[in-house]
C-alpha cells in the first residue's frame, strides 16, 4: 500500500461509521470496510479507495453489512454501498 493510501484509510476510519452517520450520531469508532466487485469505474482505480467506514455492530453485526448481506442492508438503510462511498468522499472534500 501506498503512503497517500495509508493517509486516505486513516482520514475514512476517522470519519466515524457511516451509517450511525446518516442515522444522526456521527463520530463513532470504524473499521473499514472494503468494498468489492463495483465501485470502479469513475474515476477510482485503486480498490483501496473504495472503503467504507463502519462500526463493528454495521460491519459485523446483526444490523451489519455482512451479518445482513449486501442486499438486505442496502434495503434496511435505504441506501446502495455505492451511494454512501459517494457519500464519504463528498464528506471528505468538504473537510478538505
Ligand atoms: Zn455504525
Ligand atoms: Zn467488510
Amino acid at each position: 500500500m501506498k503512503k497517500d493510501e495509508k493517509i486516505y484509510l486513516s482520514k475514512v476510519s476517522d470519519l466515524g461509521c457511516i451509517i450511525c452517520y446518516r442515522l444522526g450520531y456521527p463520530g463513532s469508532f470504524a473499521e473499514i470496510h472494503h468494498i468489492r466487485g463495483i465501485g470502479l469505474g469513475f474515476g477510482v482505480r485503486n480498490s483501496h479507495y473504495n472503503v467504507l467506514p463502519l462500526c463493528p455492530e454495521h460491519h459485523r453485526g446483526n444490523t451489519g453489512y455482512h451479518g445482513m448481506g449486501r442486499k438486505a442492508f442496502e434495503s434496511k438503510y435505504e441506501i446502495t454501498e455505492q451511494e454512501l462511498l459517494d457519500q464519504v468522499k463528498e464528506i471528505l472534500n468538504e473537510k478538505d
